[in-house]
């Protein structure tokens, strides 16, 4: 795929519903196929990820509550010191600890953990030291720096 050339997805902004409650009310869902590569928004380094979940293990391609931490996901950390959260992928391409410049490959997409279907979860959130934070909304005042562009 050539620059620019970007695929239509659908999206879905949970705003609180759904799957979507709590410190994740406001992440996106983005409905691709599995194996989608996935891109950094912005620029950052890897503070946390989890990739342990595997093709064939039973929360491989979506689960229940049993599966809540089997979502393989990788969390940068930007500059302006918030993060943002990439959930079920199928592989992750980056490492703890590494420099991820913007739109450089961070994983494969999937439907691994808790999950309906094929997506990429994508929060942009503030860091408060975990893998999740409580994802921000575009327009508040603690995001008007960050990826609502
Ligand atoms: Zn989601």
């Amino acid at each position: 795929m050539s620059e620019g050339t970007c695929p239509r997805v659908a999206v879905s902004l949970g705003n609180g519903e759904g799957e979507h409650t709590d410190a994740a009310a406001f992440a996106f869902d983005f409905a691709v196929p599995v194996d989608t590569p996935l891109v950094a928004t912005d620029a950052g380094t890897v503070t946390h990820l989890f990739a342990n979940t595997r093709s064939g293990e039973p929360c491989w391609t979506g689960g229940g509550p049993e599966c809540a931490n089997k979502a393989n996901f990788v969390t940068p950390r930007h500059e302006d010191g918030t993060a943002t959260h990439y959930r079920h992928l199928n592989a992750v391409m980056v490492e703890a600890g590494q420099g991820v410049p913007r739109r450089a490959a961070i994983g494969l997409s999937g439907a691994t953990g808790v999950a309906a279907g094929p997506h990429a979860h994508v929060a942009r959130q503030a860091d408060c030291g975990l893998s999740q934070c409580p994802s921000m909304r575009c327009g508040s005042p603690t995001s008007a720096t960050t990826g609502c562009r």
